[in-house]
C-alpha cells in the first residue's frame, strides 16, 4: 500500500499538469481561455473575409475566373508563406505576443481597407475585336446580359460548343459569335483595385506575425512532458472553427443585405477584438510570449518599418499574378514553370530544395535513424501538398460551383448565399473533432490507433472522395443544371473528417520526427507546403474557370460540365496518392523508428 502511494505521488511529482497551481480553465491553465478567444476572433475575421473575397473579385470587380484564382491563390499562398518569417523575428526579437498584437493591427487595418471597394465595375464585351456596351438587368436567377448593338439590346447566349449566340427580344437568334470570338471584361477604376490590393497585402503582412504565434504561445503554455498539451492544442483548433462558424454566416449575410463594405467591416471589427483580447489581457498573459532579453539595440521600430516596406512587395507579386496567363495545355512541364508568376517560380523552387536538400543534409550529419525518421518526414510533408490543394478548393472553385450550380435552398425553407457554403467546414470540425478524439482514445486503448502514415492516406482518400462525392451529385442535376446544396454539404463533411485526419497530427509529427536543432526550420517546411498547396488549388481553380459577363456564367451546362470534370480528375488523383501512401505506410513505419 505504501509503495503504492509512494508511486503514485513520484509519478505526480514527474506530471506538470498535477503540479501546475495557475487557475485552472477545463482542466488546462487559464490562459488557455484568452488566447482561445483571440485566435477564435482573429480567424473569424479571416475566414469572413475568405467567405466573400472570390465572389468580391468575380462580382464586384468582375474579373475573370482565371484572373480572381490566380489573385486568390496567390494571396492565400503568401497568408502560408508570411509565417515563416513572422515566426522567425519573434523567436529572436519581438516575442510572440508583440508580433501577434502587430499582425492583428494589421490585418484588422487590411479588412477594414477592403470595405473601399468604390461602384461595381461596369461589364463590356469585345466582339471580333469590337467593344460593346453591356447591360444587367433582373435579380439572382432572372439576371440577364444584353450586348447593346445599335439601339437594339441582345440577350447574351452561351452554347454547350463554346460559341456564344446574341438573341433578340422574340428568342430568335440575331447573331453567333464563334466560339473564341466573344470576350467580357469589365472596366474598374484602377483605383480601387489598388485600394483592394493593399488591403490583402497587409492582411498577408499581418498573418505573418500573428498566426504562427499565437499557437507559439498555446505551447508556451505547457511544460515539457505535460500530457495536456495534444489536448490544450485540441481545444485551440475549437476555437479557431467556433470563430470562422460564426463570421462564415455572418459576413456573406451582411455583403447581401447591405453591401459588399458591411461584410469586410464585420471582419473587420472581429480582427479589432482578436487585438484587443491581446492588447489588453494585462496580467491574464503576464509572463507569456514575452520579447526575448536580447543584446543590442532594441530592433522592435525597424521590424515594424520592414513590416511596412513588405506591403508593396506583396502588391507586386499581386500584380505579376494578376498579369500571368493562365496555364496553356501541352507547353510542358519546364515551360510551365518558366511562364509561372514570380510568386510560384520562388515556392515551387524553394520547396523543390528544401525536400532534396534537407534528407541530404540529415544523412551527413545525422545517425541513421535520424536520417530515416527525417526522411519520413519529408515524404509525408510532400503528401501534405496534395491534400490541402483539393481542400483548399474551398474557398474558389467550390464557391464559385456553389454560385453557379448550386440549389442553396434548405429543405425548401429558405437560402443560404454562396459564400455560406464556407461554413460546413467549421460547423463539421467543431461537431467531429471531439468525436474524432474520442475514437482514437478508444481505438488507442486497444493498440489500434492507426500511425501517422494511415491517418495521411486515409486523409488524401478521404478529400478525392469529398470531390467524388460531389461529381456523383451532379449526375442529378435538374434542368437548371443545378445540385442539391446536400451534395456540398456531404463533400464539405468528408473533407472536414479527412481534415482531422491530418491538421492536428501534422504539426506534431514534424516536432517528433525531426533533428531536434532544425525542428524550428521543419515547421517552416510544414507552412511551406501549406503554402505552395494553396498555389496549385489557385491553378487547379483556374482550369476550372468558365467563361462570364458580368460575373454571371454564360452557360450553367458548360460550367457544370467543367466543373464535374476537373473535380473528378483531382478526386481520383487524390484517392489513387492517399492509396499508394496506405500500401507505403508500413515502410514509412519502418522509418519513423516508432514514432506515433
Ligand atoms: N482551419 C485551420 C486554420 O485555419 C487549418 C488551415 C490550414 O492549416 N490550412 O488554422
Amino acid at each position: 500500500m505504501r509503495e503504492c502511494f509512494l508511486a503514485v505521488t513520484e509519478a505526480a511529482a514527474g506530471d506538470p499538469a498535477l503540479t501546475d497551481d495557475r487557475p485552472q480553465w477545463f482542466g488546462h491553465p487559464a490562459q488557455l481561455a484568452r488566447l482561445f478567444s483571440t485566435e477564435a476572433m482573429e480567424r473569424f475575421g479571416y475566414y469572413g473575409m475568405r467567405a466573400l473575397l472570390t465572389l468580391y473579385l468575380t462580382k464586384h470587380f468582375l474579373f475573370s475566373d482565371t484572373t480572381t484564382t490566380s489573385l486568390y491563390g496567390g494571396f492565400t499562398a503568401l497568408v502560408y508563406l508570411t509565417p515563416l518569417i513572422g515566426g522567425l523575428l519573434a523567436d529572436r526579437y519581438l516575442g510572440s505576443k508583440k508580433a501577434v498584437k502587430f499582425g492583428a493591427v494589421l490585418m484588422s487595418l487590411g479588412y477594414l481597407t477592403l470595405c473601399f471597394g468604390g461602384e461595381t465595375a461596369k461589364p463590356f464585351a469585345t466582339i471580333d475585336g469590337q467593344r460593346y456596351e453591356v447591360v444587367v438587368a433582373g435579380e439572382g436567377d432572372a439576371e440577364r446580359q444584353y450586348v447593346v448593338d445599335g439601339g437594339r439590346q441582345l440577350a447574351i447566349k452561351g452554347n454547350d460548343d463554346g460559341s456564344v449566340s446574341l438573341l433578340g427580344p422574340d428568342g430568335s437568334e440575331a447573331r453567333r459569335i464563334a466560339k473564341g470570338g466573344f470576350a467580357s471584361q469589365g472596366e474598374r477604376s484602377p483605383w480601387f483595385v489598388a485600394i483592394m490590393l493593399i488591403g490583402l497585402s497587409a492582411v498577408t503582412v499581418g498573418n505573418g506575425f500573428f498566426k504562427p504565434n499565437i499557437s507559439t504561445m498555446v505551447g508556451e503554455l505547457y511544460a515539457k512532458g505535460d500530457r495536456r498539451r495534444d489536448a490544450g492544442f485540441t481545444i485551440f483548433y475549437m476555437g479557431i472553427n467556433l470563430g470562422s462558424l460564426g463570421s462564415q454566416l455572418a459576413c456573406p449575410f451582411l455583403a447581401e443585405a447591405y453591401g459588399w463594405w458591411a461584410g469586410f467591416g464585420l471582419a473587420a471589427i472581429g480582427m479589432a477584438l482578436s487585438w484587443g483580447l491581446i492588447q489588453f489581457a494585462g496580467p491574464k498573459l503576464a509572463g507569456y510570449g514575452e520579447t526575448p532579453a536580447a543584446e543590442g539595440p532594441d530592433r522592435t521600430l525597424a521590424i515594424y518599418a520592414g513590416a511596412l516596406l513588405a506591403v508593396p512587395v506583396m502588391y507586386l507579386l499581386f500584380t505579376n499574378l494578376m498579369a500571368a496567363p493562365p496555364p496553356v495545355a501541352g507547353e510542358g512541364i519546364v515551360g510551365y514553370l518558366l511562364g509561372l508568376p514570380i510568386l510560384g517560380k520562388v515556392l515551387f523552387f524553394t520547396f523543390l530544395v528544401s525536400v532534396i536538400a534537407i534528407p541530404i543534409w540529415s544523412a551527413r550529419v545525422g545517425t541513421r535513424q535520424e536520417f530515416e525518421m527525417m526522411l519520413a518526414a519529408i515524404i509525408l510533408v510532400v503528401f501534405n501538398v496534395v491534400f490541402w490543394t483539393l481542400f483548399e478548393q474551398a474557398g474558389s472553385s467550390l464557391t464559385l460551383f456553389a454560385d453557379r450550380n448550386t440549389e442553396l435552398s434548405v429543405f425548401g425553407l429558405f437560402e443560404i448565399s454562396a459564400g455560406q457554403t464556407q461554413f460546413f467546414n467549421a460547423l463539421f470540425i467543431v461537431l467531429l473533432a471531439p468525436l474524432f478524439s474520442a475514437l482514437w482514445k478508444a481505438l488507442g486503448n486497444r493498440g489500434l490507433e492507426p500511425g501517422i502514415p494511415i491517418k495521411f492516406g486515409i486523409a488524401l482518400m478521404g478529400v478525392g472522395a469529398g470531390f467524388l462525392l460531389l461529381v456523383w451529385g451532379t449526375s442529378f442535376a435538374g434542368p437548371d443544371f443545378k445540385v442539391g446544396l446536400i451534395w456540398l454539404a456531404g463533400l464539405y463533411f468528408i473533407h472536414s473528417a479527412a481534415e482531422l485526419c491530418i491538421s492536428p497530427v501534422g504539426l506534431s509529427m514534424i516536432t517528433k520526427l525531426s533533428i531536434a536543432r532544425i525542428v524550428g526550420m521543419m515547421m517552416g517546411v510544414w507552412f511551406l507546403s501549406i503554402s505552395c498547396a494553396q498555389y496549385v488549388a489557385g491553378v487547379v481553380a483556374q482550369v476550372a474557370s468558365v467563361e462570364t459577363v458580368g460575373g454571371q456564367v454564360t452557360n450553367l451546362k458548360v460550367s457544370l460540365d467543367t466543373y464535374a470534370g476537373v473535380f473528378q480528375t483531382i478526386g481520383l488523383i487524390s484517392a489513387g496518392i492517399g492509396l499508394v501512401l496506405l500500401l507505403g505506410s508500413p515502410l514509412l513505419k519502418r522509418l519513423m523508428h516508432g514514432v506515433k
